[in-house]
């Protein structure tokens, strides 16, 4: 659990992010001028991270997953043409 002056907890929000799901952070204010910073996801016990970090993280991550995907459809595994959402709803039976 992190608790901070409300300015500094204020700041942390705006610089840092869960570790966890890489959400912003929640601020609970208490009456002696402090902050309970928290994520209403994961909870008080994952930590922090900087947001430019997540962010590059976020990056190498959607390039990872477009490199799958082009190798995917290379072996064949899933189709080379993009299905239209209308394709793919009558898939699902709708
Ligand atoms: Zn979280």
């Amino acid at each position: 659990m992190t608790i901070l002056p409300d300015e500094n907890a204020e700041q942390m929000q705006e610089e840092y992010v869960c570790a966890g799901c890489w959400q912003r952070l929640s601020l609970e204010y208490t009456a002696d001028k402090t902050a309970r910073v928290t994520c209403v996801r994961c909870g008080d016990d994952r930590g922090f991270v900087h947001k430019s970090w997540a962010e590059k993280q976020r990056e190498h991550d959607f390039a990872d997953a477009s490199e799958v995907k082009r190798l995917l459809k290379k072996l064949g595994v899933i189709d080379q043409q993009s299905k239209t959402e209308e394709e793919i709803l009558a898939d699902l039976g709708f």
